[in-house]
């Protein structure tokens, strides 16, 4: 019995020593400083005002429409590209095709600096327009303020990393976060969040020039209410809500939801007359209310990049996005061009056995690891590897279906994923008498 616990408990120690040397961090000089509390914070709101971010908004609507593939999307993207590496910050291009479009994105790297955290979060806007819009809201308003954002936070060391990611594509199908989604998840990247600024400069009424609106699907509902607490927090420097409303799949987080992470769109709330038109232009912008949009991004971001991680887990298979024959993954499903069908993303398991597996990271012994499918429990194990074959218990799972995986620690904390899966099986578990 002494010698089951110790091997149990040697191979959570392996586990959790396994994280540690997850993929290489950049090693920060200690001079940096490290938000510990509430002043620091609000010593980076202060930092943001108009007058930066015009500069940065005017930085890329001088180059006028910026629609996807064209000489002044390229223009943008080498402003923004540029912008970032100003900040010194590591920045790359990403370079995609999808849907008959060539085109780039563009990432800035904040990485955290605790060497036991894998996870990261995504704040991100999209430099690219419809033909002939200038794209001042729709939105140079969110890419800008991501720009404005890590200009800030760059000057500070948090425990997680911040990836900043200006898209192109969004106004053709969302094809630059989606390429780069598929990617992120066939890496096995650990994004915990994804915060997609779409629409966040206008406002012409008291109650909209106060509220910002975020629209999670009910996975990512978790990012909403913390923001929402995020916003109390600094209510009496900001005077800013957060409005939760049902998700919208047509932004650039939709992308990531597909592919198993959390993400919401957030936008302002009132409604922009001059959207996908010539005249969506820098002066029909609310420059007290964008930049108070801005300022509570920025909150929302560094705390959230602070904030400890007690257990997380995470669905390692099977693969999203795969058509599965029984245990073997067989090829991956493409559905990039038809961004509006849920198809995107969608795992397919023809047969039987396939196996699903969980990881766990986490500060504390784990207790057991539940299976369940559409929210029924299938099964449960107790000891690393997490692993279940896939099948239904007293019937078979034909269908549409969503995996889900719960971690419990020794104290009680419970982490979840999930992912939705397209079976064709008549295995079962459960044996007549
Ligand atoms: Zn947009």
């Amino acid at each position: 019995m002494r010698l089951n616990s110790l091997i149990i408990l040697s191979i959570i120690m392996l586990l959790i020593s396994s994280t540690v040397t997850w993929p290489a961090k950049r090693v920060e000089s200690s001079e940096m400083p490290r938000p510990t509390e509430m002043s620091s914070i609000i010593e980076m709101i202060q930092k943001i005002n108009e007058s930066m971010l015009f500069s940065f908004h005017h930085g890329l609507m001088k180059f006028g429409p910026r629609y996807t593939g064209t000489v002044n999307c390229n223009l943008a993207a080498q402003y923004i590209y540029e912008t970032f590496q100003d900040m010194g910050l590591p920045v790359e291009f990403y370079e995609w095709r999808c849907g008959g479009f060539i085109s780039k994105d563009i990432i800035a790297t904040l990485y955290g600096v605790d060497p036991t955290s894998t996870a990261e979060y995504i704040l991100c806007g999209h430099y690219d327009t419809v033909k002939g819009a200038p794209g001042a809201d729709d939105d140079g308003s969110g890419t800008a303020a991501v720009l404005a954002i890590a200009s800030v936070l760059s000057h500070y060391q948090f425990n997680h990393t911040i990836k900043f990611i200006a898209f192109s594509g969004e106004e053709v199908g969302t094809y630059g976060s989606f390429t780069y989604a598929r990617e992120a998840a066939f890496r096995g990247e650990n994004i915990v969040a994804v915060l997609n600024m779409d629409m966040i400069g206008y406002a012409n009424t008291v109650e909209g020039g106060r509220t910002l609106r975020f629209f999670p699907p009910v996975r990512s509902r978790w990012i909403a209410d913390y923001a929402t607490s995020i916003a109390e927090k600094y209510h009496d420097i900001l005077d800013m809500s957060i409005a939760t409303f049902p998700s919208y799949p047509g932004a650039d987080d939709q992308p990531f939801v597909d592919y198993g992470y959390d993400g919401v769109w957030i936008a302002h709330q009132d409604g922009y007359p001059w959207g996908h038109s010539a005249n969506d232009t820098a002066d029909h912008l609310n420059w007290t209310y964008y930049t108070k949009a801005t300022k509570l991004m920025l909150a929302i971001t560094a705390e959230i990049a602070q904030k400890p991680i007690d257990v997380q887990v995470m669905l390692r298979q099977p693969y999203e996005g795969y058509l599965y024959f029984f245990k073997q993954p067989v090829l991956q499903t493409s559905y990039g061009k038809k961004w509006f069908n849920g198809l995107r993303g969608l795992t397919i398991i023809i047969g039987g056995r396939t196996m699903a597996t969980a990881e766990v990271f986490s500060k504390e012994p784990i207790r057991y690891v539940i299976f369940c499918v559409d929210g029924e429990f299938m099964v449960w194990d107790s000891q690393p590897p997490y692993e279940w074959q896939i099948k239904g218990w007293f019937y078979p799972l034909l269908g549409r279906r969503t995996i889900e995986v719960y971690a419990y620690t020794m104290s009680g904390k419970v982490a979840s994923d999930e992912m939705d899966v397209f079976i064709i099986s008549l295995s079962t578990t459960y044996k007549k008498p």
